[in-house]
């Protein structure tokens, strides 16, 4: 029988994960097969024990459930300690760990050629997405991070936490210049921009959406000013190699599944 793994989250009908990690599967000969659950707001830890008791083997977590999840087991990477929150969950081994900085990273510097390392990063939103990239983006060496948050404490809390970074709210970025613009922020959902000043955005800019398959007004406000600009979709994809490998030692090559999801 596969080896069973799912993504668990609510909603969860748009996922997907299913499709990359099928992808993944077939190309490195892993016996697994992966699923999609939808879990009650209040039934995340009994959907997960669900499905431990009947042969689970690991979870992608999605929203809104991974604070929780990281709170399910005593033993966590150092990354998922940092974020407070688990994307990926080994229920044969009760371990919590978080793949979403380092999907970040590497579709940065790896898919989209831009390196980190001495560069002025400005990150949009102090939610969950944003705590789970700060230590990974600090870790690849970024010269100066600057987080501005439409709930400005939340960014001054975000930001105390990480030595050498600022925590703002959008009116102080006015004058300022970065070299890297990530929105970690879910306006795009709503087709709405966090309000960036004008300047903010510029042709030396790589300008960086984690919302992905949808044209946002950030995307669309990056291109009008000249600006690089990139959806999440490869961070979707490389998170998810590395929860791969997190469960199955084998590490997949993510750029065929990058583009296939592009063509489709
Ligand atoms: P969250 O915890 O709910 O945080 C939402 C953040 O967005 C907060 O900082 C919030 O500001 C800000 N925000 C929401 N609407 C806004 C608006 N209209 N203007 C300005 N700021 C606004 O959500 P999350 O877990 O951090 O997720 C954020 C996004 O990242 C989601 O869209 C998710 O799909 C995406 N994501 C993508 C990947 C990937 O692999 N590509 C991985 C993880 C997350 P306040 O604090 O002021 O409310």
């Amino acid at each position: 029988m596969s080896d069973r793994y799912a993504v668990i989250g609510n909603p969860v009908a748009h996922s997907k994960s299913p499709s990359i990690h099928a992808e993944f599967a077939r190309a490195t000969g892993q016996d697994i097969e992966y699923g999609r659950i939808e879990a009650p707001l209040d039934g995340f830890a009994r959907a997960v024990e669900r499905f431990r008791a009947a042969g689970g083997k690991g979870l992608n977590v999605t929203l809104p459930f991974k604070q929780e999840a990281f709170a399910l087991y005593r033993d966590a990477s150092d990354r998922a300690r940092v974020a407070k929150a688990a994307n990926t969950l080994a229920l044969d081994r009760s371990f919590a760990d978080n793949t979403d900085g380092v999907g970040l990273v590497r579709d940065i510097t790896g898919n989209l050629g831009q390196p980190l390392k001495g560069k002025r990063l400005l990150l949009l939103g102090a939610g969950g997405a944003a705590q789970a990239v700060v230590g990974a983006l600090l870790d690849a060496g970024i010269a100066q991070l600057t987080i501005a948050n439409r709930t400005v404490q939340r960014a001054r809390d975000l930001a105390a936490r990480f030595a050498g970074s600022l925590g703002c709210g959008y009116d102080a970025l006015a004058g300022k210049s970065f070299d890297i613009v990530v929105n970690a922020t879910s306006a795009g959902l709503a087709d709405e921009s966090p309000p960036l000043p004008a300047g903010v955005l510029g042709r030396h800019t790589l300008a960086y959406d984690m919302v992905y398959g949808r044209e946002t007004p950030f995307l669309a406000a990056a291109r009008s000013a000249g600006a690089r600009s990139a959806d999440g979709l490869g961070m979707l994809v490389e998170q998810a190699a590395e929860s791969f490998f997190v469960w199955r030692g084998v590490f997949p090559a993510t750029r065929p599944v990058l583009e296939k999801l592009r063509g489709a």
